[in-house]
């Protein structure tokens, strides 16, 4: 047994409460929060930065320039007040049943907290209120599958019918293989929804981040009233490589980026991030029912 020293040659406790240590068993140290991110390392030029330096400076590093991808939420933070999430609980599972799927799409939903690849809602943007989406790159680059269609198409039909602009933050690697044909499926329904918005005489404008590529490229991406680019964003069908090895050619330099597409017609305008909002909210005032009326 082992020999108590303190209780041996020291008077007893005077009360309970100072002889409790020895008693009762201390409740266990609470484990501690893991500190948020403090640095991170720039994806271009290797060079570690300050997570809030970086936070400040709209996702830029500040050694290079570098935009690193911002999250949709991130990114409409950044844009637009006032927003309200619509058709947050849109979802759909493995419906081709494809191998792996299930398990995949619940590893990104966990590690994302989002349930697919885009986040719509509406929101002002200068003061100026638009319906919104904006794509997510950490779900397999944005692919277009059931539910981002379904969210898309949704988010014009419900401008359509408030009498909305749309501002679409637009990204993606395309269309979602493992949902097949009811993925490409999504690039006619998204289409049939922004002509119907058109038509109703409401603004869209397209945003394209890096990258945007693929069937979403061959759709709403290109169907905007107005299309600006961020900053070097990579925008096309086919990758450059998949086109090189068809045409056996190599491409000219700076090829699919957006200020090559903007010099070829497709682009209206390059954007820097930080003149984004302002450049959209001056966009959404000009062509506003309240600016046609005025002199
Ligand atoms: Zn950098």
């Amino acid at each position: 047994m082992k020999f108590d020293l303190k209780k041996f040659f020291f008077r007893k406790p005077k009360n309970e409460l100072e002889g409790a240590e020895d008693a009762a068993p201390q409740p266990a140290e609470q484990p501690q929060p893991i500190p948020e991110k403090l640095a991170e390392k720039c994806e271009k030029c290797g060079q570690i930065v300050l997570s809030a330096d970086l936070e400040e400076n709209f996702g830029i590093c500040p050694k290079c320039g570098h935009y690193k991808k911002l999250t949709p939420r991130a990114r409409i933070a950044m844009c637009a007040e006032d927003f309200c999430e619509l058709f947050a609980d849109e979802e759909s599972g493995n419906v081709l049943g494809f191998p792996g799927y299930d398990k995949k799409l619940a590893d990104l939903r966990e590690k994302t907290g989002e349930k697919d690849g885009v986040v719509c809602g509406t929101a002002a943007i200068g003061g100026m209120p638009c319906a919104l989406f904006a794509m997510d790159y950490r779900f397999q680059m944005g692919s277009m599958g059931h539910t981002v269609g379904e969210k898309i198409t949704k988010t014009f039909e419900y401008a359509t019918e408030h009498g909305l602009p749309v501002v679409g933050f637009v990204l993606s690697g395309g269309a979602r293989m493992q949902e097949g044909i009811v993925s490409l499926m999504q690039m006619a329904k998204t289409s049939a929804a922004v002509a119907k918005h058109g038509e109703a005489g409401l603004l869209y404008i397209a945003v394209l981040l890096d990258p945007t590529t693929g069937g979403v490229s061959a759709s709403f991406a290109f169907e905007a009233d107005i299309i600006v680019a961020e900053k070097g964003a990579l925008i096309g069908f086919a990758g450059p490589r998949v086109i090189e090895q068809t045409i056996r050619q190599t491409l000219p330099e700076g090829f699919q980026r957006a200020e090559f597409l903007q010099e070829k017609g497709f682009v209206d305008r390059i954007v820097e991030r930080k003149e984004m909002k302002d450049l959209l909210g001056a966009l959404l005032k000009v062509h506003s029912p309240a600016a046609e009326v005025q002199p």
